[in-house]
């Protein structure tokens, strides 16, 4: 990007506040909408009427997750209720805009208005970059629902993506003892290469005793009630997978088991550096638009 660019800041949480703030401070025009509950530098101007930060805008940002109850979007920060129809009717042709997990319902609604959205969430940089976050805030979660050190402590984490392998990593060199599941057996392969002790996802019965953690990170159902009454009644069970995640988690209760469903950890265990993975894609994707011409 040679040139500075106006922003419309708009919705979200702390992420996007930050997000706000280091646009500002890289030199943009910011301009930010239902984050009043955020302190912002005075560089950033905040507005109170929608229109005051999508008219002049290059770019419009909204947040992840971009709407909270069906068609509004999500405003943690703010006192607003804002349809999606109110922000997206007074978008123009020309202007870029960019949201994160956009619904198939939010898509339809821009549609509606001939609106183009870029889900900055669906980037591969993004998700990794975000993967980071969301191991660091499992680990925290893990020492501070455990009472005993990761260092010897014997873990299993099921699935060997993104979450997977940079989870594997942590807690290795935290001395941990580390199983990993996943079913293919080239990544069975990349897991012993690692140095990890390999498991088959398709078959864990028999295989889950003695683990003192076992995290989940494999978006389908994974642990069922029969394989929950193999667990030790002691070891911390947690879901980092989104809904509907892969613990089931009313069994779970019944038997007495510990579980945790953490969900969103960047924005709550990293919200500075989310936000600046947010700004980073952005930045990127203004860069892919430029070139492709879509700005002029
Ligand atoms: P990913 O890179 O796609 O990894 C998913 C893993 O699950 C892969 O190893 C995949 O195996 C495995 N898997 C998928 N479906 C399976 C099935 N039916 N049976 C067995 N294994 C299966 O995803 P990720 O980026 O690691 O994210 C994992 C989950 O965490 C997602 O639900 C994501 O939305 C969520 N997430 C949570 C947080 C949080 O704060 N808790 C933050 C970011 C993301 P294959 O390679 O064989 O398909």
């Amino acid at each position: 990007m040679n040139k500075p660019f106006t922003f419309a800041v708009i919705g979200g949480d702390l992420r996007q506040a930050k997000l706000a703030e280091m646009l500002s401070s890289d030199g943009h025009y910011v301009l930010a909408f239902a984050l009043e509950k955020s302190e912002m530098p005075s560089t950033v101007r905040q507005v109170s009427d929608i229109r005051d930060a999508i008219c002049p805008a290059d770019c419009i940002i909204l947040p992840l997750p971009v709407t909270g109850k069906a068609g509004y979007l999500n405003t943690p920060l703010s006192a607003e209720i804002c349809p999606l129809d109110e922000i997206f009717s007074p978008i123009r042709d020309h202007q870029l805009v960019c949201a994160g997990r956009v619904c198939d319902d939010t898509l339809k609604a821009a549609e509606k208005y001939g609106l183009r959205i870029v889900d900055y969430f669906a980037r591969e940089e993004l998700a990794v970059l975000n993967a980071v976050c969301t191991a660091e805030g499992a680990i925290a979660i893990a020492m501070d629902n455990t009472a005993i050190t990761l260092c010897g402590a014997k873990i299993l984490v099921l699935g060997f993506g993104r979450i997977g392998k940079l989870l594997s990593h942590r807690l290795r060199g935290l001395g941990a003892d580390v199983h990993v599941s996943a079913r293919s057996h080239s990544d069975r392969a990349w897991i012993k290469a690692y140095g990890y002790k390999p498991m088959n996802t398709l078959a864990l019965a028999g295989k889950l005793r003695d683990f003192d953690i076992i995290i989940n990170t494999i978006p389908a159902p994974v642990l069922d009630e029969d394989l929950l009454r193999e667990v030790d009644k002691d070891c911390l069970l947690m879901d980092l997978a989104s809904k509907p995640g892969g613990i089931d988690f009313s069994a779970a209760a019944r038997l007495g088991h510990h579980a945790i469903w953490a969900l969103s950890l960047p924005g709550e265990a990293a919200p500075v550096t989310s936000g600046e993975i947010i700004r980073d894609t952005i930045y990127n994707i203004l860069h892919e638009e430029e070139e492709s011409s879509w700005i002029t």
